[in-house]
């Protein structure tokens, strides 16, 4: 099984080397697991909005992966900003990833976890204007291989019940068209994102919206942990396998040298 989305001690709100990350997973039999490490240029607290250093990861990565018993890659989750896209981009042209992980936190500037981004407007509104700015990074970040986390906005939401947090496909019908559409005809993947599993909410982008993107063609997914403490790497994986088997898909991606490859549910599951 593929977990493509962790993050190691690079990641300044994750707690274990890769090391720990890798054996964890590979005792929930996970057999390709990729780092993402967070890249938030622009944020407003500075240990997210810089590059991991390139030589130290490139060399733990190295270690870890010459004792591993899964086969370990090398990512980033580049959080899109599109004040600052230019110095992003450059940037990623020093670096030989494996995975181009893109994915949003920050709407005009404030990151979905902040109380504030949620306060003076509607839900409808403020879910709104979380779509809009995904549907401009997924037609203009310029290289990338996955989409992370549709759905991000609900993760930290507080209205009530909580059962009304997660975003859902008639939150925004047109716009999630929109961005499912642009993911099929770039030829991008669609991440399933486990991490609510494990908090007793529902997977990133939520069933209506997988649904959907079924239904409109779309067949590439990767599934996602996104676990930032050993304990959780890879938990979620086979949870998100069953649903997506559930709802008509047949392969998982992964990608090494950002060459993609599939894997199918059917054996993994086995
Ligand atoms: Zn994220
Ligand atoms: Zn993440």
């Amino acid at each position: 099984m593929i977990d493509f989305h962790v993050h190691s001690d690079y990641s300044a709100d994750a707690k274990n080397t890769m090391k720990e990350m890798a054996a964890s997973a590979a005792r929930r039999g996970i057999t390709h697991l990729c780092f993402t490490d967070h890249v938030d240029i622009g944020h407003k607290h500075r240990e997210f909005a810089r590059f991991p250093n390139k030589e130290y990861i490139t060399e733990e990565f190295a270690e870890a992966s010459a004792k591993s018993k899964v086969n370990l890659y090398l990512g980033l989750e580049i959080a899109d900003n599109f004040r600052k896209r230019d110095i992003i981009v450059s940037e990623l042209k020093y670096w030989k990833l494996d995975y181009h992980l893109l994915s949003l936190h920050m709407v005009d500037g404030t990151d979905c976890y902040d109380a504030r981004y949620f306060q003076r407007r509607p839900r409808e509104k403020t879910y709104r204007l979380y779509l809009e700015a995904l549907l401009e990074s997924a037609v203009n970040f310029p290289d990338y291989d996955g989409f992370a986390h549709i759905g991000y906005c609900g993760r930290y939401a507080p209205y009530l019940p909580k059962s009304e947090n997660p975003l859902r496909y008639s939150d925004g019908e047109d716009v999630i068209d929109e961005i499912l559409k642009t993911l099929i005809n770039r030829d991008k993947a669609l991440e399933i994102n486990g991490s609510g599993l494990l908090r007793g909410s529902v997977t990133m982008p939520e069933t209506t919206i997988l649904r959907r993107y079924r239904e409109l063609g779309g067949e590439n997914i990767i599934t996602g942990s996104d676990a930032h403490r050993s304990i959780d790497s890879g938990k979620p994986i086979r949870e998100c396998y069953e649903l997506a088997q559930s709802l008509g898909f047949k392969y998982v991606c992964r990608y090494e040298n950002r060459v993609r490859f599939m894997e199918s549910i059917e054996k993994a599951l086995e």
